[in-house]
């Protein structure tokens, strides 16, 4: 390892923590906000998951990485999701070649002058950070895949799955010789997990997936490194979100009585700073309001199916991705 640096604000807001190896040539830092970033170290290049939203630590990171590999260049970033904690950051890992679900791709596409506008706003509370996202570029996807694909350069192996759940792009980078997945938003670790764009079936298999790959280690989108039996907590939280609405939705409860109802109950899963209070609170309503809607759906679905009616099943997106992660 390198020489250790300082953290010179608070970690996790504005820190600037010392990556962490956590297998041969493989890298994580735990320190940015956003996400969990990470990179892989090949004799041809390097290979880069997730890029850290906010400026300084995206520039921390790329001189952490060419600190760790001096002359190598940067072959891909590859985009475990869309979301601005994983893939606003690309700009600043350039030159090199994006590669994401194609699904990212289209909503990166789509990420207009408005997108970069709430963005900005959404850090009103931390003017610090809000200065440094007056130049956002977006670096969509120049390569995308649907079902996987296999990135195999000097000796290394690793393995882009789609396994959707959290947001329809989402996919997980699997390195079968180190047995590490790095798994995007599929996995969170003591947080409560973005779900206002989740198909929460969909990421119940994703878990059940990342467990039968049997990793010795799991890289979350958000959080430190875990071991598979982490996979079970984000399982429980989803499911139990599921029960609750269910459970409204046949007392007859509205979607806004469900959200105001049940927001006090998920918030008690995992301890909240006072500061990131409010802002959990409408990122677990916004995925009630999705539940809620997926809950409305099967129970329609098995209505019609008992009147022997045959349904379509598809959910609309319009969903609102103020707070995304
Ligand atoms: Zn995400």
């Amino acid at each position: 390892m390198a020489a250790r640096r300082r953290a010179n604000a608070k970690i996790g807001i504005t820190g600037l923590g010392q990556r962490q190896e956590i297998g041969p040539g493989v890298f994580i830092n735990n320190f940015y906000r956003g996400c969990t970033p990470g990179f892989i170290r090949t004799e041809e290049g390097v290979i880069l998951v997730d890029t850290p939203l906010i400026p300084e630590q995206a520039e921390d990171w790329r001189a952490q990485i060419e600190e760790e590999c001096p002359d190598l260049p940067f072959l891909y970033v590859f985009n475990t999701d869309h979301h601005r904690g994983h893939a606003l950051g690309n700009q600043y890992f350039m030159p090199s070649r994006v590669i994401a679900h194609e699904r990212a791709h289209k909503e990166m596409a789509g990420y207009t002058e408005n997108f970069k506008e709430r963005v900005y706003n959404s850090f009103k509370r931390e003017p610090e950070i809000q200065h440094q996202l007056t130049h956002i570029e977006i670096v969509p996807p120049h390569i995308t895949f649907t079902d996987s694909a296999k990135l195999l350069y000097g000796g290394r192996e690793v393995h882009l799955i789609f396994l959707g759940g959290h947001t329809p792009a989402t996919s997980i980078a699997w390195l079968p010789d180190e047995r590490i997945c790095f798994a995007g938003d599929v996995v969170w670790v003591d947080q409560h997990p973005y779900m206002a764009q989740a198909d929460t079936l969909q990421w119940i298999e994703a878990l059940r997936y990342v467990r039968k790959l049997n990793p010795e280690q799991i890289v979350p989108g958000h959080g430190p490194v875990c071991e598979p039996d982490v996979t079970h907590k984000v399982e429980e939280y989803i499911q139990f979100m599921r029960e609750r609405v269910r459970d409204y939705y046949r007392e007859g409860k509205t979607k806004n009585e469900t959200k105001s109802g049940l927001v006090g109950e998920m918030v008690e899963w995992y301890p909240v700073p006072p500061e990131r209070k409010a802002k959990i609170e409408s990122q677990i309503k916004s995925g009630l309001n999705r539940v809620y809607r997926e809950i409305q759906r099967e129970e329609e679905l098995a209505a019609a199916q008992a009147r022997g009616i045959v349904l379509s099943h598809g959910l609309d997106d319009d969903d609102d991705e103020d707070d995304q992660d």
